[in-house]
């Protein structure tokens, strides 16, 4: 029969039982909703994950569409080259009626050192914004509000 796996690019798309963002999801029931059937995150938390996955997925127009318009780079698929997006650590999030904020440590890797397997960590907190009823990512902040 069928004891064979298909060989697999990418082991986070064949780990069904998570999805990259790491939520205890399959993808197609967490992230791949919104980067594949045009689903859109209703928080802050939700958006930054999806934005990971995203990022890890190499998903150029997800990253545009999730962007504020007044804050989004020129972005081009070139800026998603090199970097291995491992896993994602969300610390905290919180969500108001206009703004919300998530913190988080995003693991990856240079991908020209795979093989020397040389994690590298990157901490943030993202500010998100609601914009006509969405979130969108709006910018980095040094602190948490209200500290
Ligand atoms: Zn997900």
């Amino acid at each position: 029969m069928n004891d064979t796996p298909p060989p697999s690019p990418n082991a986070s798309m064949s780990a069904a039982s998570h999805c990259c963002c790491g939520r205890a999801q399959p993808y197609d029931a967490c992230c791949g909703r919104f980067l594949d059937a045009g689903a859109y995150p209703r928080d802050p938390e939700t958006l930054m994950r999806s934005r990971f996955t995203a990022y890890r997925l190499k998903r150029l127009g997800y990253l545009i569409k999730t962007w504020h318009s007044q804050t989004c780079p020129a972005l081009t698929a070139e800026h998603l080259e090199g970097t291995d997006w491992q896993q994602l650590d969300v610390i905290r999030s919180k969500a108001g009626l206009k703004k919300g904020w998530v913190e988080f440590i995003a693991h990856y890797a240079e991908e020209q050192r795979q093989g020397q397997s040389n994690p590298e960590q990157l901490r943030e907190i993202s500010e998100f914004r609601k914009v006509k009823g969405r979130w969108v990512y709006y910018t980095e902040l040094e602190s948490w509000p209200g500290q």
